[in-house]
């Protein structure tokens, strides 16, 4: 049986190390909270001390950490899992981070004969615990296909993007398009709001219009009009790819004027305290400058503030 090792258990680590243990692999857990590991492993997970304990006898790795910091960290110290796995063995960085750090990652394991790929994730938490991420794979194609099964426990849609680094690149990209409508959508929203639109009817109506997009349902509907905000995609997330989206535009000389304004957004809401709320929270800074909420049902009625 192929032995899989997760690092990092999280909002979107904890459902993926649940889905692969579901679909019956053997799995070792880790992460520096205890928490997960334990829930994890009353499930039939196997609990590690280090990411190098972790990676020993395994087969594949894989990590979902916050930044290439956290990866850099889990998988190059000493303690690390580079360390620990053995040669002919696999590294699937999941996390989304920069593309010349999974390339860097993918030449240091090369040395020790493991194999890399990076398979960054889309959507969101209740979608990783549904199973039904989609997923961005960077390296060789045959390695995608030894590992397609495995990674079809996580995820519906998987693209391969090219070499090691071109799901990172892929993602970036989408998350930089993701931030940018979160914050439009929020300040139209809480305008028509406060000019005396619903905030359902500002939905309905641009739901079936070129203004349409997923977040109207998945974050406005189903979050932000709630004023619920736990995460989810955490705001200082959300300003960590903007950062390394913009970065990479800067890299390559690319004007992204835009993105680069959105980018400032999510760090004043950082730096306003939202950093581990949801990225839309975003739309209660919109709000509080504008002096009314956009909230709809029993949120409405328990906050009182829609003009
Ligand atoms: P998270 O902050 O909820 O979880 C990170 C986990 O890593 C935590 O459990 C933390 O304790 C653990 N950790 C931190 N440092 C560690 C270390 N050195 N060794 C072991 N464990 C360590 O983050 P998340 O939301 O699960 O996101 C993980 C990655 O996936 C990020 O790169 C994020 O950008 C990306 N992502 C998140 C979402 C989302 O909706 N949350 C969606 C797509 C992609």
């Amino acid at each position: 049986m192929t032995r899989i090792a997760f690092i990092g258990l999280g909002t979107m680590g904890l459902p993926m190390a649940h889905n692969v243990l579901r679909a019956g692999y053997d799995l070792t857990v880790y992460d520096i909270m205890p928490d997960p590991v334990e829930r994890l492993a009353a499930d039939g997970a196997r609990a590690a001390g280090s990411p190098r304990e972790a990676a020993e006898g395994c087969d594949v790795v894989i990590t979902m950490l916050p930044t290439s910091r956290e990866v850099e960290a889990a998988v190059l110290e000493e303690d690390g899992v580079y360390a620990g796995l053995a040669p002919g063995s696999v590294h699937i960085e999941m996390s989304t981070i920069e593309p010349s750090a999974t390339r860097r990652f993918a030449a240091s394991a090369e040395q020790r004969g493991i194999r890399v790929m990076d398979a960054p994730v889309g959507k969101s938490s209740a979608a990783a615990a549904a199973g039904d991420l989609t997923i961005m794979v960077g390296g060789p194609a045959e390695l995608l296909e030894e590992h397609r099964a495995l990674l079809s426990t996580m995820g519906s849609t998987i693209h391969h993007c090219g070499e090691v680094g071109a799901g990172e690149v892929v993602k970036l990209v989408n998350n930089l398009v993701t931030g940018g409508i979160c914050v439009v959508v929020a300040e139209a929203i809480v305008l028509g709001t406060k000019a005396g639109a619903d905030p359902n009817i500002l939905v309905d109506v641009m739901g079936g219009t070129l203004a349409g997009n997923a977040q109207l349902e998945s974050l406005f509907r189903a979050s932000v009009f709630k004023g619920a905000f736990e995460p989810g995609f955490k705001t200082r997330l959300m300003l960590k790819d903007a950062r390394l989206g913009v970065g990479m535009a800067d890299e390559l000389n690319v004007p992204v004027p835009v993105c680069a304004l959105v980018k400032e957004l999510y760090g004043t809401a950082v730096q306003r305290g939202l950093g581990d709320r949801d990225f839309g929270s975003y739309t209660t800074l919109v709000e509080e400058v504008a002096g009314v909420q956009a909230r709809v049902g029993e949120a409405r009625s328990q906050t009182a503030t829609v003009g």
